[in-house]
């Protein structure tokens, strides 16, 4: 008798989410776990909006019921606190699960090595970063603006940094309009020259979203797109 497997998910970001999409279409019997503490998407990339009021956090978080009952992913609302018996085993604040194969999805938070980097605000954490910057930006009456980005050393190609000029552009833009751009001073600390954001990628093509007036349609038209899937 063909056992069906137990795979389970840490997180629920686009890597877990796709990656249950195409399980899901590969294997109709897995026994698919997902492990994460909301039964939400946040979408990342529509961040760079909000430190200017452009759009705001509700826009960005997709409810995923929908998406698990069509998925037959079965929710443990839970943070994973760590890993036994070569990831055998998953412990988090609702117990442990037992898997055959484990998708580590957590995100990119917990990569913070550079010394001092406690001290910056990090967009890939979550929502609540996007508004610290618009805060933040609110409440300075001028000084010096240091906006970067790094790559894993580890796996060069796992990078997105065009977010972090989207930033910057966007200070820039957001401080002439107010009329004290003068009073600022902007600072871009890259390690890598980054061409242009990436929307798909795969063996045989990228697409790179030039930065033109158009951008801020083609990216929103994007989303709409993209976000069907989970919805
Ligand atoms: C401002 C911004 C703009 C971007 N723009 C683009 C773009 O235009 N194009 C592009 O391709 N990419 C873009 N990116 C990058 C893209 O958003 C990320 O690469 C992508 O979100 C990574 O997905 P992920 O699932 O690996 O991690 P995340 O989206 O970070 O998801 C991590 C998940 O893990 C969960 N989690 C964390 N810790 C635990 C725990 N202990 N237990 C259980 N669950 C946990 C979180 O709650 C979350 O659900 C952008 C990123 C940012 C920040």
């Amino acid at each position: 008798m063909h056992m069906a497997h137990q795979i389970t998910f840490i997180g629920s970001g686009f890597g877990a989410l796709s990656t249950v999409h195409e399980v899901r279409k590969r294997d109709a019997q897995a026994d698919i776990t997902l492990i994460a503490p909301l039964v939400e998407l946040h979408y990342l990339p529509g961040f760079i909006w909000i430190p200017y009021g452009l759009r705001t956090r509700q826009q960005f978080i997709i409810p995923l019921e929908n998406f698990f009952t069509r998925m037959r992913v079965r929710h443990v609302v839970a943070e994973v606190t760590g890993l036994r018996d070569g990831g055998r085993w998953v412990d988090s604040t609702a117990g442990e699960v037992r898997n055959d194969a484990l998708v580590i999805a957590s995100g990119g938070r917990f990569i913070k090595k550079l010394p001092g980097i406690e001290h910056a605000i990090t967009p890939c954490e979550g929502i609540a970063a996007a508004e610290r910057i618009r805060d933040r930006l609110k409440a300075m009456s001028g000084g010096t603006i240091a906006i970067g980005f790094a790559g894993n050393p580890n796996e060069p190609s796992a990078v997105r940094g065009g977010s972090m000029f989207e930033f910057l552009f966007g200070i820039d833009e957001q401080l002439k309009r107010e009329r004290r751009r003068d009073k600022f001073e902007l600072v871009c600390i890259i390690d890598a020259i980054d061409h242009g954001t990436v929307v798909f990628c795969n063996e045989k093509r990228q697409i790179i979203l030039p930065s033109s007036r158009l951008f801020r349609w083609v990216k929103r038209g994007f989303e709409i797109a993209y976000l069907r899937k989970y919805k």
